[in-house]
């Protein structure tokens, strides 16, 4: 019987072509080899894994081969070269298509036929599909140019099949790839016979402007063309390596997205990039000053880039992070930097010239006929802008609009300098609202929908917008009766709003006289500033990485001292609670480079960062412990997980003691936060070394769930309301004895759970300053004993929605 050997960069694919060809044939097993993919899940071919499947396919009767595409014709052909002379002659390479060709193949050899039968039936394995589907649209006319021909090199034609064809994120890869061989790799567009472009550029590979269905020639010359011919076709044959789901779809609006900040918002859609900064007309430096100044600023901004892809795809994934790849390369592009340096050379400032240069990029894009194409040239402005505005020291772009801002993600730093009284609203197409810049939108009050997906990026500037963030509604373009019925809702919530204010300074206290403090957490003086204006009690926690993130070397004892003791003046004579340095995790410092960690969540962070860094964790107590003997202080450690953590930090406290000179201040307390499972199931242990527990919801959650708290596809799953939470909240609350457990996470803010988290127990509940006077309303129509069992009722249910529910029911009733 005549073998068959199936060749594909996709073993996963050769198995199931081969399990689907068999179906046909079930009682006469045919030989079939398969030489496919590098291993399990890695995309390949290899000439000698072939010649192995040829010689265990081969029954003496002759073998037929079929590959799938690019590489794996090279690699069959490589392998015919490997077999022996006798051997070979049995061997033909048919060019069937691979699904269609193998099952008729696998009829035919069933069947009896000879090794060249065999192959004419694969060949004819289309003939069904054709004459039921009519002739194929007749393919566009040979390439002009095509007299500058390939000569020797190495050169393959493949198919672009992307939805959008070769559009920012396919062409990024493409020249990635094309960037890593020892070869100058060029490619044109066969379809519209464009000129030769390098591929190693992208904004020339990208302004080919090859639509799906259209073929895109590759050549090289080098040592490596070979390789990066085979590679770069193969990449064209995965579509990129961009899945279905990530190819942009530019037509659809927005469905919505997670809800990251409570509020409604209505306002015109605006877009960090749309407003570039005008370049000054002044002399240049000379080329050797102008060119560095480019070199700083493309420095700084692939930092910024490099940052903003990493949260991106932790919160999105890689595809979706891919739009941030195109970007990087883009500072990269030796046809843009090209002109750059030649505009700097002719005497233009580093501005100008870049701007000119990116200018042109971008015009080049807007000249495409295709309207998704056409619409990259705003990728290419974004990174141009960005850049400008480095080299000019300009703001930032997203501080610089009004109404509702739409944007990819926005760091933390981004988030911090939004103007409330401008920005309307924020709508990420990625982000979570576990996020720090989504606590710190919460913090400012500013409405925000997180993860409501690509799509939103396309809407035009100027698009009235509304959004809930409380939520996640997203309503894009709506009709005047919609807009009015969401103005409505505004007011209500307005109204509700004001009559929670009227009594916010006035202590929180259940209907059975048991009192909440209700606290601020705040990130910085002006954060305090607007904790004492809602009302708050104290303040429950002090990211002090404000004073340490966003700058080129740590704060000094002094300037620490003096930013708590604003805080403190701020809250006028309440007790501050100020959380040592928790850096690390999704929070780098950039002048303290970490070595990189496979899993930074579960590496070195909170406490454990600032036991390596004792230098650091010396100064911050030292100011903590002068700002403590005026006002009273709670000091704690994050993210602790052992007994013998605090025992350490405590004695480097002791040590701060003796350095300020004096005693102890009366005031001060210490204790811990809870964020590690195994630390609130350890409460009883912990104890007797501290005054308090602070129990960090976001975190705990995120480690009792295994769910990154930042990770958009797991944010319903990360809830702090899920029974398993709620049962270590409670072993915290009945570990702490006579401490006292407050609870600083999100999860205090939210009002559906503060007759639950008063009822484990809780009796301090930490917030964001504008959420405070909803929390004490809450509290006030919380009865401590009905809490009670509410609580034990929660925590038997199986899962955070049951929970929901359950606390829905009861508000209702
Ligand atoms: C927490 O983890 O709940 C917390 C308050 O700390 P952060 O959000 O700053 O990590
Ligand atoms: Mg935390």
């Amino acid at each position: 019987m005549v073998g068959l050997v199936v060749v594909s960069h996709s073993r996963a694919l050769a198995r199931a072509a081969v399990d689907l060809a068999m179906e046909m044939v079930r009682d006469r097993p045919v030989p079939i080899g398969v030489a496919a993919g590098l291993d399990e899940t890695t995309f390949g071919t290899d000439a000698t894994a072939i010649t192995e499947a040829v010689a265990a396919a081969d029954r003496g009767d002759g073998v037929v081969v079929l590959m799938d595409l690019g590489s794996a014709v090279l690699s069959a052909e490589l392998a015919l070269e490997l077999l022996a002379d006798d051997l070979r002659e049995r061997v033909v390479l048919c060019p069937a298509p691979l699904v269609e060709g193998l099952v008729a193949a696998v009829v035919a050899a069933a069947g009896g036929a000879g090794r060249d039968e065999v192959a004419a039936e694969a060949i004819a394995g289309l003939a069904g599909k054709q004459s039921q589907l009519g002739p194929a649209p007749t393919p566009a006319a040979p390439a002009a140019g095509a007299a500058d021909g390939n000569g020797d090199r190495p050169s393959a034609t493949v198919t672009v099949t992307n939805r959008h064809g070769l559009h920012a994120r396919p062409a990024a890869r493409l020249v990635t790839l094309a960037r890593s061989f020892d070869a100058r790799v060029e490619v044109r567009n066969a379809g519209t016979g464009s000129p030769w472009v390098p591929a190693a550029s992208l904004s020339r590979v990208a302004t080919l402007g090859v639509l799906p269905g259209q073929r895109l020639e590759i050549r090289a010359a080098g040592p490596q063309a070979r390789q990066a011919v085979e590679q770069l076709a193969a990449l064209a044959g995965r579509a990129f390596d961009e899945t279905e789901d990530a190819q942009p779809a530019p037509e659809k609006a927005a469905d919505g997205g997670l809800p990251a900040s409570p509020g409604i918002a209505i306002g015109p859609a605006w877009h960090p990039s749309t407003e570039p900064p005008r370049v000054p007309d002044v002399p240049a430096l000379g080329p050797a000053p102008e060119w560095s100044r480019i070199d700083d600023a493309l420095a700084a901004v692939r930092r910024d880039l490099d940052r903003l892809r990493a949260a991106t795809a932790r919160a999105a994934g890689p595809a979706a992070a891919a739009i941030f790849e195109a970007h990087l390369l883009l500072l990269d592009d030796a046809d843009l930097l090209a002109e750059v340096r030649t505009r700097i050379d002719a005497g233009e400032t580093a501005p100008r010239a870049w701007s000119a240069a990116t200018a042109r990029i971008a015009a080049e894009f807007e000249a495409l006929a295709d309207p998704y194409l056409k619409a990259r040239a705003a990728d290419v402005r974004a990174v141009a802008d960005q850049t400008l505005r480095v080299l000019l020291d300009a703001p930032g772009a997203v501080a610089a609009g009004c109404g509702v801002l739409i944007a990819a993600d926005l760091t933390p730093a981004e988030a911090a300098g939004l103007d409330p009284e401008r920005v309307a609203g924020v709508l990420l197409a990625f982000g979570s609202p576990a996020a720090h810049s989504a606590i710190l939108l919460r913090t400012r009050g500013i409405p925000a929908v997180a993860g409501a997906g690509p799509a939103v990026l396309d809407v035009p500037t100027g698009t009235p917008i509304g959004l809930d963030g409380s939520t996640g509604e997203v309503l894009v373009a709506p009709s005047e009766p919609v807009l009015a019925a969401l103005r409505d809702r505004a007011a209500e919530q307005a109204t509700r709003r004001a009559r929670a204010a009227g009594r916010s300074a006035a202590p929180a206290v259940t209907s059975d006289g048991v009192t909440v403090a209700v606290a601020a957490n705040v990130g910085s003086p002006g954060d305090a500033r607007a904790a004492a204006a809602h009302g708050a009690d104290l303040v429950g926690l002090i990211r002090t990485e404000f004073l340490f993130l966003d700058r080129d070397a740590a704060p000094e004892v002094d300037e620490q001292e003096a930013a708590l003791r604003e805080i403190a003046a701020a809250l006028d004579g309440r007790r501050i609670t100020v959380r040592t340095l928790d850096v690390g995790g999704d929070k780098p410092v950039r002048y303290l480079p970490a070595p990189a960690e496979e899993n930074p969540f579960l590496g070195v962070r909170g406490i454990r960062y600032a036991l390596r860094h004792p230098g650091l964790l010396a100064d911050q107590l030292l100011a903590v412990v002068r700002v403590a003997r005026d006002v009273p202080v709670s000091l704690m450690f994050p993210m602790v997980s052992t007994v013998e953590e605090v025992r350490v930090a405590r004695r480097m406290l002791d040590a701060a003691v003796a350095r300020a000179g004096g005693a102890t201040p009366a005031g001060l307390q210490v204790g811990i936060m809870v964020e590690v499972p195994a630390a609130a199931l350890k409460t009883a242990a912990f104890a007797p070394c501290v005054d308090f527990f602070s129990i960090g919801t976001n975190d705990l959650t995120q480690y009792a769930l295994a769910a990154e708290r930042g990770n958009a596809a797991l944010a319903s799953l990360a809830d702090g309301l899920d029974p398993g939470v709620l049962r270590l909240i409670d072993a915290v609350c009945r570990g702490a004895g006579d401490r006292s457990v407050a609870v600083c996470g999100e999860l205090a803010g939210d009002e559906l759970a503060v007759p639950l988290l008063t009822g484990l127990g809780v009796r301090e509940l930490s917030v964001a300053p504008p959420g405070i006077p909803a929390v004490k309303e809450a509290v006030r129509a919380t009865t401590t004993t009905g809490a009670a069992a509410l609580a034990r009722a929660a925590r038997d249910l199986p899962d955070a929605a049951a929970v929901r529910a359950l606390l829905a029911a009861e508000r209702v009733g």
